[in-house]
């Protein structure tokens, strides 16, 4: 079956009846990238940069981070990598950068929120990041993003980072462009606020679900109400899909959902044909697709929406995926 699968490394990623669904890879180092380009992942669709920042004793240089970032984009050849900026706290801590004892800490001092105070660790990475920007396609994406102002404030530091290199000398990409997480019930609601800032969406489902139900994702007493097929969840996802498509941004998912072939019928249905994925998932997810009929799939999704429960669309999905093996 593993070998089988590996066959369709190199087809294209395409619906029985045309429609192309673009599969990239979620990386969380840089040893996953020969396995990315192996599986045939278009892109990076979320390079988590957390690993560079951990087991060390100290904040990684602006040059060692050059150094990763770089090697990232010359190894993807063309294909776009999206960098994602630091996104700390929560579950993810640092030896050597203690974080506040938090009661909650999902909701507390996390991703750009620790960014936007330290921005002098955030000016770093990002002129990193810029410098990458030289050696092949790179886009930048904000973490848990809940407000306009949020953007702003990082765009402006982006900013400095560009006049920094500008008086160095030193050449990235002045086009790059730069987007946002949509993992946080604000940011849905306030989606065509946002994509008026924003170059690009991309949905974090597992931050997602995890904000809309309030089910912490790492509590395994309430792992049994983190429900993806969720009615709500659905909701949001089509109100980002129609804020992105009425600002005419592309939109993406990068959390689990992407990786999980029965949320197929629902990307055709809201029309979002980019999914970013754990490299495990990838040819899975494309054996699904090149067995999948888009009609036939948008009209199961368009039912999920009737429905009110998430046992019934998780059901609903489940069986149509069956049914088109
Ligand atoms: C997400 O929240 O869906 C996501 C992709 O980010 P992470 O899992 O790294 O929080
Ligand atoms: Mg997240």
């Amino acid at each position: 079956k593993k070998e089988q699968l590996e066959l369709l490394s190199t087809v294209e990623s395409v619906t029985k009846d045309g429609t192309h669904m673009r599969l990239s890879a979620n990386i969380s180092s840089v040893k996953e990238l020969d396995m990315a380009v192996k599986y045939g992942a278009l892109g990076v669709g979320l390079f988590r940069t957390e690993f560079l920042y951990m087991d060390r004793s100290t904040f990684p240089s602006e040059e060692e981070q050059f150094a990763v970032y770089r090697q990232v984009v010359q190894k993807m050849d063309g294909r776009p990598t999206v960098i994602r900026t630091l996104d700390i706290g929560g579950d993810k801590q640092l030896e050597y950068f203690p974080l506040p004892q938090e009661d909650n800490p999902f909701l507390g001092y996390r991703a750009i929120r620790i960014s936007l105070e330290r921005q002098e660790l955030f000016q770093t990475q990002l002129t990193a990041i810029l410098r990458a920007s030289a050696y092949g396609k790179v886009k930048i994406m904000y973490p848990m993003i809940s407000s306009v102002e949020e953007v702003r404030q990082a765009n402006l530091i982006l900013r400095k980072a560009m006049a920094d290199l500008d008086t160095r000398g030193i050449p990235y990409d002045a086009d790059i462009p730069v987007g946002v997480m949509i993992e946080i019930p604000a940011a849905v609601v306030i989606a065509d606020l946002l994509a008026e800032e924003s170059d690009f969406f991309s949905i974090g489902t597992n931050d997602l679900v995890q904000y809309v139900l309030a089910v912490d994702r790492m509590n395994e007493q309430v792992a049994h109400l983190y429900h993806p097929y969720h009615p709500a969840v659905l909701r949001m996802l089509r109100t980002i899909a129609e804020a992105a498509g009425k600002a005419n941004i592309p939109v993406s998912v990068c959390g689990e959902m992407a990786g999980d072939e029965r949320s197929i019928p629902l990307w055709l249905e809201l029309g979002i044909n980019d999914l970013s994925m754990s490299i495990q998932s990838l040819l899975r997810v494309k054996h699904r697709v090149l067995n999948t009929t888009a009609s036939a799939a948008r009209e199961a999704a368009r039912q999920c929406y009737k429905l009110a429960t998430s046992t019934e669309i998780e059901k609903l999905l489940t069986d149509f995926n069956e049914s088109s093996c």
